[in-house]
C-alpha cells in the first residue's frame, strides 16, 4: 500500500487553475522531491495533503484512507501528517522544549514527562541538547528549523512535508538542515519536500518531479532530472538557475 496516493487532484483559486489533474504516488519511505518556478503550484500542492486547502476534485489517499472524504476529521489526519513550512514554524512565547513537546502531549495525549524524555533524546540526536530551555529567538535560523522539523517528527507521522524550510537560511544554515533531512530519510522517514536546493534534490530524491502550471510535466531520478532533461520546460527552468548561479 502507498503512503500517499493523489488522484487527479485538481485545485483552482477564482478563475485560476493552480493544480491541474495531478497524480503522484508515494511509497513508504520514499522521497519525492518538488522542484519548479515560483507560482508552479508546489506549496498549494503540500498545503492541499495536509488538508490546509480544500481541493476541488480527486482523492487524497493517506495510507489506504481517503482523507479527502465528506466528513474526515482533518486534525486527527492533520496529526499523522508533519508538516514544516519556509519559516516562522516556532511558538516564539515557548522553549524549545515545550515546542516540541506541545502535540505529543495536547494532540496525543502522551504524558509531560514521556514527552520530555523523546524530545530531549531527539535534541540530543542531533546536537541541540543546550538549547532545550531557550527561547527560539535565541537561536540562529538554521537551528530554528531544525527545532520545527524535530517537533514535526516526534509522534513519528506517516508522512513529512516540507516546504522550502530552507529559503529564509544562508548557505552554512542550509547545511545543517538539509544534513537532518538527509538522516530522516535514512530512517526511512517517508517526505514529500519542495526546494530550490538542487543539490538537495540530488542527494536525497529518490524521484525528482517537476512542477509547471500545477502539472508535473517532468519525473525521473535526480540524475535523469538535473542532467538529461527531455522538456523543452525543465531544460529552461535548469538554464534559468544556472544563469542565476543556483545549479
Ligand atoms: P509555489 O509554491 O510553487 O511558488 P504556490 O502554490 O504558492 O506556488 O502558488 C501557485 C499559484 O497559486 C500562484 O499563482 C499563486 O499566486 C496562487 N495562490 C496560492 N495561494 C493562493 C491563495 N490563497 N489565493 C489565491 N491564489 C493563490
Ligand atoms: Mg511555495
Amino acid at each position: 500500500m502507498s503512503a500517499l496516493n493523489l488522484i487527479n487532484l485538481r485545485k483552482s483559486f477564482g478563475a485560476e487553475l493552480v493544480i491541474s489533474d495531478l497524480h503522484l504516488r508515494l511509497q513508504k519511505h520514499q522521497v519525492k522531491v518538488l522542484i519548479g518556478a515560483s507560482g508552479s503550484g508546489k506549496s498549494t500542492l503540500l498545503r492541499c495533503i495536509n488538508l490546509l486547502e480544500e481541493i476541488d476534485d480527486g482523492q487524497i489517499i493517506l495510507d489506504g484512507e481517503d482523507i479527502s472524504a465528506v466528513g474526515i476529521d482533518a486534525d486527527k489526519v492533520r496529526a499523522s501528517i508533519g508538516s514544516v513550512f519556509q519559516a516562522f514554524n516556532l511558538f516564539p512565547h515557548l522553549t524549545v522544549l515545550q515546542n516540541i513537546t506541545l502535540a505529543p502531549r495536547l494532540v496525543h495525549g502522551i504524558s509531560q514527562p514521556e514527552a520530555e524524555v523523546d524530545a530531549l533524546n531527539l535534541l540530543s540526536r542531533f546536537g541541540l541538547s543546550e538549547k532545550a530551555h531557550q527561547y527560539p529567538d535565541l537561536l540562529s535560523g538554521g537551528q530554528q528549523q531544525r527545532v520545527a522539523i524535530l517537533r514535526a517528527i516526534i509522534c513519528k507521522p506517516k508522512l513529512l512535508l516540507l516546504d522550502e524550510v530552507t529559503s529564509a537560511l544562508d548557505p552554512v544554515l542550509i547545511a545543517e538542515v538539509l544534513s537532518l533531512i538527509s538522516e530522516l530519510k535514512n530512517d526511512g522517514m517517508t517526505m514529500l519536500i519542495a526546494t530550490h536546493e538542487m543539490g538537495f534534490a540530488r542527494k536525497v530524491a529518490d524521484e525528482v518531479l517537476f512542477l509547471k502550471g500545477g502539472e508535473i510535466i517532468e519525473s525521473g531520478t535526480p540524475h535523469q532530472m538535473l542532467e538529461k532533461p527531455e522538456s523543452a520546460e525543465l531544460k529552461n527552468f535548469l538554464f534559468a538557475l544556472e544563469q542565476a548561479g543556483r545549479l
